[in-house]
């Protein structure tokens, strides 16, 4: 079986690793490849390349970096395809999805070939008599990534390019379930004429983890999983000092008004819910329909969920591919029974679903759950699978009241043709992202990614304006070139202008 490795120095290698964990193809069901574990040692020796590659590409010219951007920027586009298929080939999506991912990773690779201008600093001439005052900003060093098993190369794309754009070194920690995308990657970059030691992926799990968030030489951790873990990486990496972004799981609402086009708004919801088999931080899992409509809505929903084509990401007439692992689809399986239980009414069920021909895969099949309350484990819980959740409520302060109670505050949706209560909602729900009669609102590259409350810990979002902020520092110099003809005395007062 087919070894997945680190890559270190600029190629793949084996480093001290013995321990290994099974990669999955979920469609399958089957063992695809063995990935290394990376011990603390092996994370020392990926720092230690970092490190010293720090000291040459820090130092190096914008231009000199933009070019390989835009290099690495061609390559990735070239490559997408067989991106795509590795990433479903091991997380389960459908390649349009996977196909989507890259792109949106791509996008911010596109932001940061902008970087001489995002870099450009301030001047003010003449603050005081011969003094001017002017700032920019530098690279922090080393910097590392841990990132989830949704969204293999998308995610690691929120944080790389801009990291290595502004001059720093990157030590990427890809989720061990699908970690393939990662070294094509790594692979393009080094095409790109990226130097040695500047992108690093060390495999692995807590081991890894741990040693990065501990290592003196590591300047900033950014990280984007599950709430709990989030919260672990921020306490712990800022305690050894770091600068720490840590992006937590979701909740995601989306409130539909009376006044919506429910045509509309059924159809986005299922794509919203089950795309990806609801395995985004960004997918609707609970839809807060609101007076009168809610019956119509729900009926819509039903009809166009058990439409959903399921069945293998590699399929091109799939809309919908397998859950990630067999625990993930045990998991999902057992909050629905859950849901069922504590009285929940089962409108479509996607338990027990066999896919022909891949008998053996994680499938769950859409799930919608009707009249949920506040109280049910499928409401509290991030499921992170293909369950759609329907509140009811009255009006749309109460669907707004309901997402300020919720401890998450990722992304957030109202379908309306009311401007006033769009605005109403905009302004007074608790949420970083917000869409209105757009379900999934990820925001562009040049704006940036976070949510608020639980789903992030720190305070800087991701690429965008915020990534080149967290990934740099400011400097500000005060100058001034005394004149033999107008010599200025010092003075023991605290300096003020004149
Ligand atoms: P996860 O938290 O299990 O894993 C994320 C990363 O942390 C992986 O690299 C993993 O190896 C590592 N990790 C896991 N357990 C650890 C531990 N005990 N100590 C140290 N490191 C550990 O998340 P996942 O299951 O891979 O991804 C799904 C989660 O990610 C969901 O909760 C989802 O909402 C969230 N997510 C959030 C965003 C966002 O932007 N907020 C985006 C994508 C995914």
């Amino acid at each position: 079986m087919r070894t997945i490795q680190h890559w270190i120095g600029g190629r793949p290698a084996a480093a001290g690793s013995t321990r290994t964990a099974t990669v999955w193809n979920p469609a399958t069901g089957q063992a695809r490849a063995e990935v290394l574990l990376a011990e603390t040692a092996d994370v020392d020796a990926a720092v230690a390349t970092a490190r010293e590659a720090f000291a040459t590409w820090g130092q190096s010219s914008l231009s000199a970096r933009t070019k390989v951007l835009f290099r690495f920027r061609e390559l990735v586009e070239a490559n997408a395809d067989r991106i795509a298929e590795a990433i479903t080939d091991e997380h389960g999506k459908v390649l349009s999805d996977a196909r989507g991912e890259v792109q949106r990773g791509l996008e911010v690779v596109e932001f940061a070939c902008g970087i001489p201008s995002l870099l450009k600093g301030d001047y003010s001439d003449q603050v005081s008599a011969g003094v001017d005052v002017f700032s920019f900003r530098e690279p922090l060093g080393v910097v590392a990534g841990i990132t989830p098993f949704n969204f293999p190369a998308m995610v690691p794309m929120w944080m790389f390019p801009v990291a290595i754009a502004c001059g720093n070194t990157f030590v990427l920690k890809p989720s061990e379930r699908d970690p393939s995308a990662s070294l094509i990657l790594a692979e393009l970059w080094a095409q790109a004429g990226l130097p040695e030691g500047v992108f690093t992926v060390v495999q692995g799990d807590k081991t890894a983890v741990d040693a990065l968030l501990d290592h003196p030489d590591v300047a900033a951790v950014s990280f984007v999983g599950s709430t709990p873990i989030a919260r672990y990486i921020h306490e712990r990496a800022s305690a050894t000092g770091k600068r720490v972004q840590a992006l937590g799981g979701a909740k995601n609402h989306a409130v539909i008004l009376p006044d919506a086009d429910l045509d509309y708004a059924a159809e986005h919801l299922v794509a919203a819910a089950f795309g990806s088999a609801g395995e985004r931080c960004m997918a609707i899992s609970a839809a807060v329909a609101v007076g009168r409509e809610s019956d119509a809505l729900v009926e819509a929903v039903a009809e166009k969920a058990r439409k959903v084509v399921v069945g293998s990401g590699r399929d091109h007439a799939s809309e919908m591919g397998p859950v990630v692992t067999a625990a993930a689809r045990d998991r999902i399986v057992g909050l629905i029974d859950a849901g069922e239980r504590q009285g929940g009414e089962l409108v479509v069920d996607g338990r027990g679903l066999v896919v022909p021909g891949y008998e053996d895969g994680f499938f769950v099949g859409p799930t919608l759950i009707d009249r949920v309350s506040t109280a049910m484990d499928v409401y509290t819980e991030e499921i992170f699978g293909p369950v759609l959740s329907v509140v009811r409520a009255e009006e749309v302060d109460e669907a707004i009241a309901l997402i300020n109670a919720n401890p998450y505050g990722n992304g957030t949706a109202i379908f309306t043709s009311s401007g006033e209560a769009a605005r109403r909602f905009q302004r007074g729900v608790h949420v970083g992202m917000i869409g209105i009669n757009v379900p999934i609102p990820v925001p562009m590259a040049y704006y940036s990614f976070g949510g608020w409350k639980d789903s992030l810990f720190g305070d800087k979002h991701m690429h965008g304006p915020e990534g080149v902020s967290f990934y740099t520092r400011a400097k500000v110099v005060t100058s001034r070139w005394p004149q033999v003809s107008h010599p200025i005395g010092a003075s023991f007062h605290f300096p003020t202008a004149h």
